[in-house]
């Protein structure tokens, strides 16, 4: 089969590869869409994603496809020619976070197309506890987002979200878009977005935003219930926390590099009693999230600008194609 191999840190070829062939308990999918998230820059450059990708590898983690094979015990209703959806992440079920129901904290935890080979191929093997069923109406490159969506729905699920809150969205990527879509969506009454790029202004005024300022141009000084970090990077987290009200909640959703830190006050964590939370991956929200992609609730068409072949990830992962990018998908049925 062809599939894109990163072969070593920002090395990545094309390969015709032996298939390899099915496990007991997992199926064969012909993959149709593949998403591109910060992680697999993160992957291509040799930092760690949710975990580290040793090469040679095949990346893809934001996968849709149709099942072509079924391995000899598969148990669940899956069937050949089944249009589904994939969870990347895979827990072992047995260490003391699988037991305590925390599987994203698991001690053993694999993922497809960052430990194990993903979905930048024409095939992927995948568990068959790991697949989901998607409806015949939802399209496969929204299917294929299904994991960066269930992300944001286990990150909403750590915070308290109350109507009349006010929120500040940190950030303007494909997830800080997600997460004004959702929180408008639910009737907060002020979504702000602080970004950069003064192109994407009218998209996120569209898509929901009260008010979007670039914090480097325009003094803010405005306070928030709720604030959602996107960015990952130290001045924006440091900047979140400096934006949450008395009483707010912070969440660190940008994934940083491994080794920054960053300045906090510990004496307005008290006096203002803040709640500074993390969100890590996707546990239990991939029917939820293929719930509000399939009603339209979080249209997610609108938020994708590019479509790739496989040929031309390497360029996009090494930063030679220049066009600002929000979120790209490999289009692998052409
Ligand atoms: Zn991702
Ligand atoms: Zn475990």
């Amino acid at each position: 089969m062809k599939a894109l191999v990163l072969t070593g840190i920002e090395q990545m070829e094309i390969q015709d590869i032996p298939d390899e062939p099915l496990k007991d308990n997992e199926v064969k999918i012909e993959m149709k869409y593949a998403g591109i998230c910060g992680t697999d820059k993160h992957l291509f450059n040799g930092l760690p994603g949710s975990a580290k990708a040793e090469p040679p590898i095949i990346l893809g983690h934001e996968n849709s496809g149709v099942i072509t094979e079924l391995g000899p015990k598969v148990k669940s209703n899956l069937k050949v020619g089944d249009r589904v959806s994939i969870d990347p992440n895979i827990s072992c079920g047995f260490c003391s976070f699988c037991h305590d129901n925390k599987p994203h904290l698991c001690e053993n935890m694999e993922a497809i197309g960052v430990t194990r080979n993903g979905g930048m191929a024409e095939y992927v093997n995948v568990p068959e506890t790991n697949v989901y069923k998607i409806p015949d109406h939802l399209s496969f490159k929204e299917a294929a987002m299904a994991e960066p969506v269930s992300c944001m729905l286990h990150a909403i699920n750590q915070i308290d979200i109350k109507s009349h809150y006010t929120a500040l969205v940190v950030g303007d990527g494909l997830l800080g878009q997600l997460f004004v879509k959702y929180l408008t969506n639910h009737g907060i009454k002020k979504v702000d977005v602080s970004n950069r790029n003064p192109k994407k202004v009218n998209l996120l005024k569209k898509i929901g935003a009260t008010t979007v300022f670039n914090p480097e141009e325009t003094e803010h000084h405005e306070k928030y219930d709720i604030v959602i970090e996107c960015v990952g990077v130290t001045k924006t987290q440091e900047r979140a926390i400096a934006s949450a009200r008395r009483g707010g909640q912070v969440l660190m959703f940008g994934v940083g590099a491994p080794e920054n830190v960053i300045q906090i006050n510990p004496y307005d964590i008290f006096f203002n009693e803040l709640t500074i939370k993390g969100a890590f991956i996707n546990p239990h929200s991939m029917n939820e999230a293929i719930h509000v992609l399939s009603n339209k609730s979080l249209a997610v068409d609108e938020l994708i600008t590019h479509e790739f072949s496989l040929e031309q990830v390497p360029d996009f992962l090494s930063g030679k194609i220049k066009e600002k990018i929000t979120k790209a998908v490999i289009n692998l049925e052409a």
